[in-house]
């Protein structure tokens, strides 16, 4: 999972750079900005965020009339590394294409072997090859990007910058990977997220509809439909824990999904609580509906610390580390008292662990860990960083008293797929790490988790 951006108009890179600022939450590992000059395309990409690896004095000096960018949260190769770092540039001279991509390509080995012939380093630089290849085979890069789309198997959004220019974004056939972009008078604007696009103020913006393909060379703006027809199956985590809750994801408003999840949740408890607590911040819209359902005060009893990133989408060995120092107690809110903990999910259970032994330090009476969505079981191979069982506390057990036990808390309650699926309210969604089912006919789990685990 990570976030892209482009915008091709005046101001260009530093437009780019905003809506980076604006994503920051999408991607902590890399940031990278393509921008096009008279000699080609230049790529500026370096590890760390958005605001400490590039400053807004150098992006001012970056001018340019066509920018994409992106901020990495890696799910495969390397962690922090620069293989994996994005835009990925190819080509050379008057030929060149840099990509912008947020999503994971469950079939990339084979596609390299067949049309590349290469051991690839990561789906980003199969998928930025197969581009160039077939633009140049074909003479046009939209029906390049279409032709990928018929081969991929996995999910992606994305933004492609050629050196015509021309810019070019599209969203996979199935939807999971959010996109949306604003055009108007001389421009286009696009990023991973409404709420991005929002903060420029640009006016009325619209999501990128699934299988759909958008280009603008600075005059004329063309739509084309992939081949490819499918259901609609948009990534259910987006709404749990990935997009921000100001940002809207196929018509939802994505904190309203979530404190319907809360709502949920609660009307599923029956145990007496004093204070509803959220996990900051990915627990507040759903400790929200869950305090509202319970007619319980809701409270904060944990404070996060602000300079820590989001841990979830850290490497392993900084995720432990940062856990033991981003949260901190309010005793006055929690000493004594029976409190239920609301967060989005419970994925490895190492972090609630620490936190309910926060709490337990703090003094509180007991603690309920209440989650808004329902057990992660199976691993994700399209864009989310679980691709392996081992890593996932509920794959380990169906017994909830043993995850229970496992984070120390007294009680443990998840939400359901029926409410989960009921608090978004889409006709159709990926709940693969849920349920075991996913959205593509011939997918060997044993031999993907082998390909994508990182353990
Ligand atoms: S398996 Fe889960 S995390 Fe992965 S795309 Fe589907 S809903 Fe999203």
């Amino acid at each position: 999972m990570c976030g892209i951006a482009a915008f091709y108009g005046s101001n260009a890179s530093l437009t780019t750079y905003k809506l980076l600022i604006e994503l920051q939450h999408r991607g902590q590992e890399s940031v990278g900005i393509s921008i096009i000059r008279p000699d080609g395309i230049r790529n500026v990409v370096r590890p760390g965020y958005v605001v400490s690896a590039i400053s807004p004095g150098e992006v001012c000096s970056l001018t340019s009339n066509l920018a994409i960018g992106h901020v990495r949260y890696s799910t495969t190769g390397e962690y922090m590394g620069r293989l994996g770092a994005q835009p990925v540039l190819i080509g050379d001279g008057g030929k060149q294409i840099s990509l912008a991509f947020n999503g994971n390509i469950m079939n990339y080995l084979e596609l390299s072997k067949e049309f590349l012939g290469v051991k690839p380093s990561s789906d980003s630089e199969v998928l930025a090859k197969l581009i160039f290849k077939f633009t140049e085979d074909l003479g046009d890069a939209v029906e390049a990007v279409r032709k990928v789309g018929v081969l991929v198997k996995g999910s992606y959004s994305l933004a492609v910058m050629t050196s015509e220019p021309r810019l070019i974004i599209a969203r996979d056939p199935y939807g999971f990977k959010p996109l949306a972009y604003a055009a108007g008078d001389g421009f286009v604007a696009a990023a991973s997220e409404t709420a991005s696009i929002e903060s420029l103020k640009l006016g009325e913006w619209k999501e990128v509809m699934p299988g759909t393909i958008i280009s603008y060379d600075g005059k004329s703006l063309e739509e084309v439909r992939s081949t490819v027809s499918n259901t609609f199956t948009p990534c259910v985590f987006e709404y749990v824990y990935f997009s921000r809750p100001d940002s809207i994801f196929n018509g939802v408003q994505v904190h309203e999904a979530r404190v319907r999840m809360g709502i949920y949740l609660g009307n599923l408890d029956n145990e007496v609580v004093d204070v509803v607590i959220p996990v900051p911040d990915s627990g507040r819209s759903a400790a929200l509906g869950y305090s509202m359902s319970r007619k319980v005060a809701i409270n904060e009893g944990l404070m996060r610390n602000r300079y820590v990133g989001r841990s979830f989408i850290m490497p392993p060995t900084m995720r432990d580390f940062f856990a033991d120092t981003k949260y901190g107690v309010v005793k006055s809110v929690i000493c004594g008292k029976k409190v239920a903990v609301v967060d989005d999910s419970l994925i490895r259970g190492t972090t609630m662990r620490k936190i309910v032994r926060l709490l337990r330090d703090g003094g509180v009476g007991k603690v309920y860990v209440r989650i808004a969505s329902p057990p992660v079981r199976y691993p994700c191979f399209m864009g989310i960083d679980f691709p392996s069982r081992r890593e996932l506390i509920a794959s380990k057990t169906y017994d909830i008293s043993l995850i229970t036990k496992a984070i120390e808390a007294d009680s443990l309650l998840y939400n359901t797929v029926e409410g989960l699926k009921q608090s978004v309210g889409l006709p159709s969604l990926c709940l693969a790490c849920y349920t075991g089912v996913y959205p593509f006919a011939d997918v060997n789990v044993d031999c993907l988790e082998k390909t994508f685990s990182r353990l």
